[in-house]
């Protein structure tokens, strides 16, 4: 109780008298371990300008006196006197000799006793073995210890275990590894503002625990936060992920870097409402959390079954699934994928908010907010640009509204009921047309231009763009025909599937006209690409049509 894992650097050596074994401090520092041994030890919680001292285990400043900068140097003499004051009690209270020989060194001088090394690292914390036994293994030690950190005022009732026991005024141990939190570590729990209180409760007591229950879930906590198939880092959000038992299923994974043929396993067994009763009704938690200085912040939480969770997330890949740009079976992607195509630049825009909410979708089932699907259309429109994360993020929140689609827009859906979507589509065969004709030539095409009223507004535009490509196909005609009347036809399939065209296009409609868009480009790629192929395969054969030669460039255009 009231111990935790920390890195001790430096042991000390005595004998049963208090006196040096061996001068030098033993540096336990190594390669891999610059800080020192991992170890359990009495910790507490250190904020304020007093922070207090930890026993037997401190570093340099509390146990010998030794300020880290010559200014320090009556601060530390305090901070050591806290430190013997503490020692003291503790020898009073238990009369264990290990303690008492400590005592015994440290109350006379250390400083002049020991020979301080020139590399010695004053922040690094020191142990004491005296005899070869180590003073805070001792069993009245950590008794002492855990008495000292257990709380002597009220009984409340505790928030985790509902008993009535003394809560604790602060939480002893720290969260640490959240990312941007101070490098000591970060408090779930804290109330040092009056905006904090409430009901006349200080600190901690806001929301009473115990000290049993805080000590475990703060260790519960960083040995998630620690485990890399527990938890997920994406900006200053650290996700956590666990079941209340192990039952093998690790989801970091998944969200990080999913595995194309799990994923459609995954789906599969949804599908097929293939269930584990023994597995899926296990509890599954995850929890978001940011840190805001000293604090920690819950962004989101989530409580819910495994077999829920294997559910969402099965459909969650499912409606995100959509063909490559070059027409390419659909590979799933990540969460963090997802999320940066919503911004210029993630690194400096992307919030904990917009991964949050895509994570919840796939855990709970939630469907993602409008507001995403408005802002990567947005960006298709700044960077004339549909990539294949927006393209699979569009289709995902689309799909969210309207389950019972999950199958289709995968790929090219000549039948699609809405306009948009075909505005989207011949957008991509004009430009098609007027790359194909320009020979490659081109340093701005007719996307660059006209992406974004077309895709807000196509009846002001569309008019003109049809009228522009007529020179485009005349050429064609000339020197490609055979290639002139597959355009043609692809341009004419595609007005005919378009009843007029919409004055304007809300949000969600101009979502369609890019997915029309991109899935048009992927089909037609793919097919330039499966013509490159039949040509190189007959190579030595002549043309037989002498007519759709493309070069490479054109091919992948
Ligand atoms: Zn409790």
């Amino acid at each position: 109780m009231g111990y935790g894992m920390a890195s001790v650097r430096y042991e000390i050596h005595l004998d049963g008298d208090g006196h040096l074994e061996m001068p030098e401090p033993i540096d336990l520092a190594t390669k891999e371990n610059k800080f020192g041994q991992r170890r359990p030890v009495p910790q507490v919680r250190r904020s304020g300008t007093k922070p207090p001292p930890i026993l037997l285990a401190d570093h340099a400043e509390y146990t010998l006196g030794l300020a880290r900068k010559p200014e320090d140097t009556s601060k530390a003499a305090g901070r050591q006197q806290e430190y013997l004051q503490l020692l003291a009690q503790c020898v009073e209270a238990t009369g264990n000799p290990v303690v008492a020989s400590v005592y015994e060194f440290l109350a006379h001088d250390p400083v002049a006793q020991l020979h301080i090394p020139a590399d010695f690292e004053p922040s690094g914390n020191i142990e004491f073995r005296v005899n070869g036994r180590l003073a805070t293994e001792e069993a009245d030690v950590r008794r002492f210890w855990g008495k000292r950190n257990q709380p002597d005022g009220d009984l409340m009732q505790c928030i985790v275990c509902n008993e009535q026991k003394p809560a604790l005024d602060t939480l002893s141990g720290v969260i640490k590894g959240i990312p941007g939190g101070n490098a000591t570590g970060t408090a779930l729990i804290t109330a040092n503002e009056d905006a904090f209180l409430s009901y006349g409760l200080t600190q901690s007591k806001i929301s009473p625990i115990c000290l049993e229950c805080a000590d475990q879930f703060m260790k519960g906590l960083n040995a998630l936060i620690a485990n890399r198939s527990h938890s997920l880092r994406i900006q200053d959000t650290v996700y956590l992920f666990w079941t209340k038992e192990d039952v093998g299923f690790s989801i970091a994974g998944w969200f990080d870097a999913p595995d194309p043929n799990q994923v459609r396993e995954l789906i599969n067994s949804v599908r097929t409402g293939k269930h584990d009763p023994s597995v899926d009704a296990v509890p599954f938690y995850a929890l978001a959390l940011t840190a805001n200085n000293a604090r920690a912040v819950v962004r989101d939480w989530v409580d819910t079954t495994l077999g829920q969770v294997k559910a969402s997330l099965g459909i969650w890949f499912a409606q995100q699934a959509i063909v490559g740009p070059y027409g390419e079976d659909p590979a799933p992607l990540g969460i963090y994928a997802l999320a940066a195509s919503t911004v210029r630049d993630p690194k400096k825009e992307l919030t904990s908010l917009t991964v949050t909410t895509l994570l919840r979708s796939a855990l709970a089932g939630t469907p993602p907010p409008d507001r995403l699907l408005q802002q990567v259309v947005r960006r298709c429109q700044v960077e004339q640009e549909v990539t294949r994360p927006r393209a699979a993020l569009m289709k995902l929140v689309l799909s969210s509204q309207s389950p019972t689609q999950e199958d289709t827009m995968i790929e090219l859906q000549p039948d699609h009921p809405e306009s948009a979507y075909h505005c989207g589509r011949l957008l991509a065969v004009l430009e098609i047309i007027q790359r194909r004709s320009a020979d490659g030539q081109l340093n701005t095409t007719l996307v660059d231009r006209f992406y974004g009223t077309a895709s807000s507004a196509p009846a002001s535009v569309f008019g003109t763009l049809i009228r522009g490509a007529q020179p485009h196909i005349s050429k064609l005609r000339k020197n490609k025909p055979g290639l002139a009347v597959r355009l043609e036809q692809e341009m004419e399939d595609v007005l005919g599937a378009l009843s007029t065209f919409p004055p304007i296009l809300t949000a969600k409609q101009q979502a369609l006209f890019a997915l029309g868009y991109y899935h048009q480009r992927a089909f037609s790629r793919a097919q330039a690409q499966t013509a490159q192929l039949r040509r190189a395969n007959a190579n030595a054969a002549p043309d037989t049509d002498g007519t759709d030669t493309l070069s490479d460039e054109e091919a992948f255009q």
